[in-house]
């Protein structure tokens, strides 16, 4: 019997959520694989949010990815949270288990696997300096400590939010962890393998923003990696590239972050290939 579209829904909960691009590259995997799901772009009030899961679980929805501001407050309508996504505070990724709604988060997996698949780097033993300590560097700082690297040294302007995802780091895994206050420009140790610009510098349309970074520090062989997908390419990775670095744009990891919930939600292997080209049509 086929089965009808209502069974195979999915989609993100944001406001404002109109930009959002993950629609076509999760409906490009739909597509490719010739199964018949669904990705909507659903704008939700903070107001109505409750109401907008309890109508997912209603209409059956297989999944949901949550956006800003839904983050945070979304963990109050599940189930149950992941352990990592526990510890982050945020979800992104809502998958359904029979009735149980099941709180994830991708976004620190979808970097890592950017960080094996795309530069064969495994974090394990690895020193890592990042630069901001928002959304993206607290998911990228969990699953990093998870896989066992080294060190973190975390660089951000303000210091309470750092401070929190210090002690956050601390208190749940092993890994050494730094705090650099980030009110001068930051020179990069010499003992340092991967460094990660976590910050929305650089995002479009202010595409010739740069980090405060002396890119004198950068050396050969360092691997240099940027969280914003639009452009991928940034100012920041060209001047990386330049000194020798090898680098890995946010593209990857937003196609990765989106595989993951691709296959949690489906049970299928995503065609990260066909989701890639879709999203770099989007961003030109
Ligand atoms: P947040 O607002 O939570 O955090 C932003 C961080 O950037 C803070 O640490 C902030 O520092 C720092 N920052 C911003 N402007 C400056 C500046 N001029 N100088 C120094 N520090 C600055 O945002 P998110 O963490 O949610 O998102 C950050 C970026 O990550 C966005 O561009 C987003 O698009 C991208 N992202 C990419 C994903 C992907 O899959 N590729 C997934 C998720 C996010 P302070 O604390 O001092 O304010």
């Amino acid at each position: 019997m086929e089965q009808s579209y209502l069974d195979n829904l999915v989609g993100v909960f944001g406001h404002p959520v109109a930009e959002n691009p993950t629609c076509v590259m999760q409906d490009a995997a739909f597509a490719h694989l010739g199964i018949r799901w669904k990705y909507l772009t659903i704008e939700v009030l903070p107001r109505d949010l409750a109401a907008a899961v309890a109508g997912m679980r209603a209409m059956n929805m297989r999944g949901i990815n949550l956006t800003i501001p839904h983050k945070v407050a979304v963990i109050d309508h599940l189930d149950e949270v992941a352990p990592d996504a526990a510890v982050m505070g945020a979800v992104n990724t809502v998958r359904r288990d029979g009735d149980r709604l099941i709180g994830e988060n991708t976004d620190g997996k979808g970097f890592l696997r950017s960080l094996s698949d795309d530069a064969g780097i495994d974090p394990c033993g690895k020193r890592v300096m990042v630069l901001g300590a928002g959304g993206a560097s607290r998911a990228i700082c969990v699953e990093l400590a998870n896989a066992g690297a080294a060190r973190i040294d975390l660089v951000n302007r303000s210091v309470e939010r750092a401070e929190a995802l210090v002690d956050l780091l601390q208190r749940n895994t092993g890994s050494e962890v730094r705090f650099r206050r980030w009110d001068a420009t930051v020179a990069v140790d010499a003992d340092v393998d991967v460094l990660v610009n976590a910050t929305s510098i650089g995002l479009f349309p202010d595409v010739g923003a740069l980090p405060d970074v002396d890119m004198q520090t950068v050396r050969e062989g360092m691997v240099v990696c940027d969280v914003i997908p639009n452009p991928p390419q940034t100012a920041f990775l060209d001047l990386a590239r330049d000194r020798g670095a090898i680098t890995l744009d946010g593209l990857g990891m937003l196609v990765y972050q989106g595989a993951i919930g691709f296959k949690m939600w489906t049970g299928l292997e995503a065609p990260v290939d066909v989701m890639r080209g879709a999203l770099q049509k989007v961003f030109g």
